[in-house]
């Protein structure tokens, strides 16, 4: 088995429309959940796999993403790792990790990010040897998360953080949005070829109870348009050629916020 093969991920539905997390590390026999949404269904998951819960690793402080903190502590004892920038609003963490830090999981080199703009210590986590990223509510497939906290200007900067990672990188997002998020990008983007196509994929698959989660930033920067304020086609349909990346990015959320 390579190295990279030794990292297994299982992702599950959970509450209304997030989705949950595990990932195992079978050298070390170490399970991680990707926050805490639910409960029940991280026990379920566990349960499935035959895995036994030894870390959180937290991405925000907003109740479906660490609302079972607590209770998965009492009963594992497990490790919590959440944002520096977040730590009092983090119930039980153990360890805080900062912008660019990184940590071993295992066998596994996690390279964490602060990418503020939908809280102000949101963290996305980047297995750069897997190919994998666990993007909470910053990036979701077609759309970003709303500015709960922080600014337009944030937020952009955070999601160019995420754009320069390698194209293939598999991101798991937190929720399952896609197709609201598919209908909203074309009002924006409306000629863009890749983003219809999409749409209809993106259809096909909800239609057949299938996620759309985990994306890849390839097709992210195809379709997103959160990723692609800097684009002359969506500025010009927005009558905003004359306007920064960064208005742009704005106005475009705050569309979003109305639509
Ligand atoms: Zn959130
Ligand atoms: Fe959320």
């Amino acid at each position: 088995m390579t190295q990279a093969a030794s990292l297994e991920t299982h992702m599950f539905p959970c509450l209304s429309d997030n989705y949950g997390f595990l990932i195992h590390d079978p050298i070390h026999k170490i399970t991680a959940t990707i926050d805490t949404p639910e409960v029940t269904a991280i026990q379920n998951a566990l349960e499935e796999k035959n895995w036994s819960l030894t870390h959180i690793i937290n991405t925000h402080h907003h109740y479906d993403h660490a609302g079972g903190n607590l209770e998965l502590k009492n009963i594992t004892d497990c490790h919590i790792i959440g944002p520096e920038a977040d730590q009092s609003r983090i119930p039980g963490i153990d360890q805080t990790i900062a912008h660019e830090e990184e940590f071993q999981f295992g066998e596994h080199k996690v390279k964490a990010f602060h990418t503020p703009g939908h809280t102000l210590g949101h963290m996305v986590y980047h297995f750069e040897e897997q190919s994998l990223a666990f993007v909470g509510d910053t990036l979701f497939a077609m759309g970003c998360g709303r500015l709960f906290e922080g600014t337009p200007e944030q937020m952009w900067s955070s999601l160019n953080i995420i754009k320069e990672w390698p194209e293939k990188t598999q991101l798991f997002c937190a929720h399952e949005y896609t197709q609201a998020n598919a209908e909203f990008a074309l009002t924006v983007d409306p000629d863009n070829e890749a983003l219809l196509k999409r749409k209809i994929d993106v259809e096909n698959l909800r239609n057949n109870n299938q996620p759309t989660v985990p994306t890849t930033l390839s097709i992210e920067k195809d379709t997103n348009p959160f990723l692609r304020a800097n684009d002359s086609n969506i500025k010009a349909h927005l009558g905003m050629s004359q306007s920064s990346d960064l208005e742009t990015f704005a106005e475009i959320r705050k569309r979003k916020d109305n639509f």
